[in-house]
């Protein structure tokens, strides 16, 4: 199973926006930029909805099978580690294994002495094709790296040998992610990662560093632009570098968990994946969820009431909604509007505070990311939350497909 070069993580809280979802892709197909979906979700939000992996299966192969979709399409147990992984390898073909938690704590000393003798032709001065320059690593940088990042590639090739004795290799993708912690990872960081993935034998098609600067849930990316284009295009370089020297897949690629909408950064994405003739893995998952808000408003009547509740309740428990996404939110909450003032917006008004759009001055990136982390919310509503789904379906799908398709599929990936 080999993960095709532009592929794109869709997600889908309440599993209802499947067919919208891939319309968005369809649309991109016809003019020429041919993606693949991955349909994506973590133990996490199963947990938080009241959902098991066979529910994802069910809503992509339904999704594909109504819009006659002839390429493929994967659901990815997101996030997984060996703690949670056995109820999803029935229905999942796309594994991440997220190893984030053993970073920083170092495996033991024979291992990494094995390791980095094994490695030591790094050192010293390295061209990377495509970059100018020469890059550096000192033997006291490996060293480093390794002691950072070999205990959590160990972990990561004990969960792949776990699922694949369950499930035959090449018959699922592997990504192994390292995205949630503090730290970003350097390129040269990402080489030593690399190295360690291919000792461990792990067939690994895409990778998830974390990046320099801030990638909050559901806006903007924060922080210098420029530093990160410098460090992705280091990072595909490298990657490109990794394959030919360790052997890895020759369609290993990069993998950004971008947390939904990191429009400011898409650009310098695009241009760096056209320069390399690389591929890439783009989350953005939570953004679906936010488009079946918008839509809710949008329809008015009882929908709206719904989207103004979630609003209310949300905003009544912030702390315990953001206290499981602390590093990935950052809510001014003098910029909340109170709940009795969004009681009396329109459905357009409340459409306007909510949609992605940075050049419309009633756009507000708080209350954006309140309600990207109210989804519990919604899921505790249960069939109130749902009725109001189909009753607004129209306008939701609507919402969905154009933002996927317009401000996502077409700013970052190149056409073919
Ligand atoms: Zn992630």
């Amino acid at each position: 199973m080999q993960l095709e070069k532009h592929s794109i993580g869709i997600g889908d809280r309440f599993a209802r926006q499947g067919v919208a979802q891939l319309r968005a892709l369809e649309q991109a197909a016809a003019d020429g930029i041919h993606v693949v979906p991955v349909w994506n979700k973590s133990f996490r939000e199963h947990s938080l909805v009241g959902t098991v992996p066979a529910d994802v299966r069910r809503e992509a192969a339904a999704a594909v099978k109504a819009l006659h979709w002839q390429k493929s399409f994967y659901v990815d147990a997101d996030h997984i580690s060996l703690k949670n992984v056995d109820g999803f390898v029935e229905s999942s073909d796309f594994f991440t294994l997220d190893v984030a938690d053993y970073t920083g704590k170092p495996a033991d000393d024979d291992a990494l002495r094995t390791f980095t003798a094994r490695h030591e032709g790094l050192t010293g001065d390295l061209r990377l094709p495509g970059l100018e320059g020469t890059f550096r690593l000192t033997r006291e940088a490996l060293t480093a790296a390794a002691r950072k990042y070999l205990l959590a590639v160990q972990e990561a090739g004990r969960l792949f040998r776990h699922i694949a004795g369950r499930k035959p290799p090449e018959r699922f993708v592997t990504e192994v992610s390292m995205d949630e912690t503090d730290r970003p990872q350097t390129p040269m960081e990402l080489l030593v990662i690399l190295a360690a993935i291919a000792d461990e034998g792990i067939p690994a098609q895409t990778v998830a560093p974390k990046f320099s600067g801030r990638f909050n849930k559901g806006v903007d990316y924060v922080g210098d632009v420029a530093v990160f284009a410098r460090e992705f295009e280091e990072d595909l370089a490298v990657i490109a570098f990794a394959v030919e020297r360790f052997g890895l897949p020759s369609n290993l690629k990069l993998s950004v968990h971008s947390g939904s909408d990191k429009f400011s950064i898409y650009e310098p994405m695009r241009c760096a994946l056209r320069k390399y003739g690389a591929g890439l893995h783009l989350k953005t998952a939570g953004t679906t969820w936010l488009e079946e808000v918008i839509g809710l408003a949008e329809h008015g009547g009882q929908p709206l009431d719904v989207a103004r509740d979630i609003y209310r309740h949300a905003f009544g428990r912030l702390d315990e909604l953001c206290g499981p996404y602390a590093t990935v939110i950052s809510i001014r909450r003098e910029r909340l509007p109170a709940p009795e003032i969004v009681a009396g917006w329109s459905g357009s008004q409340y459409a306007a505070a909510l949609r992605h759009d940075p050049a419309c001055p009633a756009y507000n990136p708080d209350l954006r990311q309140l309600v990207h982390v109210g989804y519990k919310i919604a899921a505790e509503m249960g069939a109130r939350f749902l009725d109001a789904l189909d009753t607004a379906s129209e306008s939701i799908a609507a919402n969905v497909t154009e933002n996927l398709h317009r401000r996502h599929i077409v700013r970052v990936f190149p056409a073919a």
